[in-house]
């Protein structure tokens, strides 16, 4: 770079010198035609008075650089007149020689021909020239003085900023005289730095103090590939690092954040972060006072969206368990209505339709105990004993009619809680032992309390649960096999004893083997 600018500098020397010589050069010359001019000038008006002399004394003789030549003289000069010239010059560098025609009465008379010496221009072309070489040592002189002191200049405001860069950025950087106005500048500019540095940091420290407030991942990103800083519940969820590459598998989540950089207005996006599986609610600011950084904070949404998508699971396996019975109903009633049924048959016929309406009153029974909305849980202090006596009560009928062995060991317990929901819990495992037991089987209801929990278990003896179906009888709608053909239900009811004990803060815990019984324990 420095060798570069060297070379241009000396280029540009010898470029203007040359443009100068050539300039003196011209000079020089066009001097030395005026000064001829001038000369021939001179011996022309000479020639008018020496004219007029041999005309007023003709037989005079004149000196000697004074000639008279007669018409019938043939020279170079005479030549040059006879093709039409007024007069014909012969120029040394010492002297002019002009031939000049003489007329009488319109006739060719002879010449007058003159010489006289040169005016020297040796002189005037010297004094030009030193003239010249003086003007260019001057201009060059001063030429070199000003780089000199540009340099200088230069080289001093440059060593001025390196103290400033030295500087700590407390003090004050140069001390100077008053009147260097450079420095002063430059020690206003320097404090303006410092100020705004200053101004920069506290806000900066402000904001990464602020951000540890947040108990939701946040990082600021410096806009350039890495991670600035990290607030604890970020190091938390994801690492505690300064690296962007903990987002390379999250190709999406990334270009968001060069979009950002393109277009800055404020964007948010829902993103699901498989690693860790879950789902943050991003929302990207920039810091246009902060370098442009940004921050961006991560809210963890994951149950949200989970519930939103097990509610749109619910409306879905709602409206396809509700599908059934219905077209079993519109089925039937379309046979009975064409009336080409016989009587039996449209007995038949409006049984299973008063069957399936049973089913789908039970449906809706079922999913709006399933989808209440509990809340506020009234307790109070309620018999539990006296419930499960009811419950058994009721239950009679098809203990006997499956003739069943029920043994209970009830303990007289009475609880604060929510009779309702108690109440849908036994009666839920109470109806369940009986509708999966075949007939003879037995069946054990116990209740008990430790002091503090209340301890309810059902046992029975009867299909059981293989492991696969065990992990999933809690599931909305679902059915062992077995028991769909047979035994009447929704496949809602351990959903909503499950729902019921959550929301009595209890557990409910399965044993089963298959083929040999189950026992539910409910503890709450
Ligand atoms: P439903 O009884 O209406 O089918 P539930 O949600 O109460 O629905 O039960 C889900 C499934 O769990 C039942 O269909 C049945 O296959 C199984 N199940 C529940 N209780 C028992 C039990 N005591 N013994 C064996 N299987 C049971």
């Amino acid at each position: 770079m420095v060798t570069t600018l060297k070379k241009i500098r000396l280029r540009v020397i010898i470029i203007a010198t040359l443009i100068y010589i050539l300039a003196l050069f011209v000079l020089i010359i066009s001097l030395n035609q005026n000064i001829l001019r001038t000369d021939i000038k001179r011996v022309l008006n000479t020639s008018e008075n020496v004219e007029d002399f041999i005309l007023k004394h003709p037989t005079a003789i004149l000196p000697d650089n004074y000639k008279l030549l007669s018409a019938t003289d043939k020279n170079d000069e005479t030549k040059k007149i006879a093709d039409g010239a007024l007069y014909a010059e012969t120029v040394t560098e010492k002297s002019v020689q002009i031939t000049i025609p003489r007329y009488e009465e319109g006739k060719l008379k002879g010449y007058l021909q003159i010489v006289e010496n040169r005016t020297s221009s040796l002189f005037e072309s010297f004094a030009v020239f030193i003239f010249g070489l003086l003007f260019y040592f001057a201009a060059a002189f001063l030429l070199i003085t000003r780089l000199y002191h540009n340099r200088k200049f230069i080289q001093e405001t440059v060593s001025k900023i390196r103290s400033i860069e030295r500087s700590p950025l407390t003090q004050s950087y140069l001390i100077s005289q008053e009147d260097d106005k450079i420095t002063i500048a430059l020690n206003h500019l320097g404090e303006s730095i410092q100020r705004q540095a200053e101004s920069h940091t506290e806000k900066k420290e402000n904001l990464y103090e602020f951000i540890e407030f947040f108990e939701f991942p946040i990082f600021v990103y410096n806009g350039r590939g890495k991670i600035s800083k990290t607030n604890a519940a970020f190091k938390n969820d994801f690492a505690d690092t300064t690296n962007l590459d903990i987002f390379s598998p999250y190709a999406d989540f990334l270009s968001m954040l060069v979009d950002k950089m393109l277009q800055p207005d404020i964007q948010e996006k829902i993103y699901y972060f498989e690693r860790i599986s879950a789902y943050y609610h991003v929302r990207v600011l920039p810091l246009q006072e902060l370098d442009n950084r940004f921050l961006v904070s991560m809210m963890d949404v994951t149950r949200y969206q989970r519930t939103l998508e097990a509610h749109k699971a619910f409306i879905a396996d709602v409206s396809h368990e509700f599908k059934t019975p219905l077209a079993s109903i519109k089925g039937f009633a379309e046979i009975l209505e064409n009336g080409k049924t016989s009587s039996k048959e449209a007995r038949q016929f409006a049984a299973i339709i008063n069957k399936e309406s049973q089913r789908l009153t039970a449906l809706v029974h079922d999913t709006l105990l399933l989808t209440k909305q509990n809340n506020r849980i009234e307790r109070k202090k309620v018999n539990l004993l006296s419930v499960i006596q009811e419950i058994v009560k009721k239950a009679a009928p098809q203990i006997s009619e499956k003739n069943l062995f029920m043994k209970t060991e009830l303990s007289n317990v009475i609880q604060k809680t929510n009779q309702q929901m108690v109440y849908s819990i036994f009666e839920n495992l109470v109806e369940n032992a009986i509708k999966y037991t075949p007939q003879n089987g037995k069946i054990f209801v116990s209740l008990h309390s430790n002091g503090k929990k209340v301890i309810f278990t059902v046992s029975d003896n009867g299909v059981g649960l293989t492991e696969v179906q065990k992990a999933r009888i809690f599931e909305r709608f679902y059915r062992a096999d077995e028991s769909r053909s047979s035994v009447s239900g929704t496949g809602l009811g351990l959903s909503i004893v499950e729902k019921n004990v959550q929301e009595l803060k209890g557990t409910i815990d399965v044993e089963s083997v298959f083929g040999e019984g189950s026992t539910f324990t409910v503890t709450f």
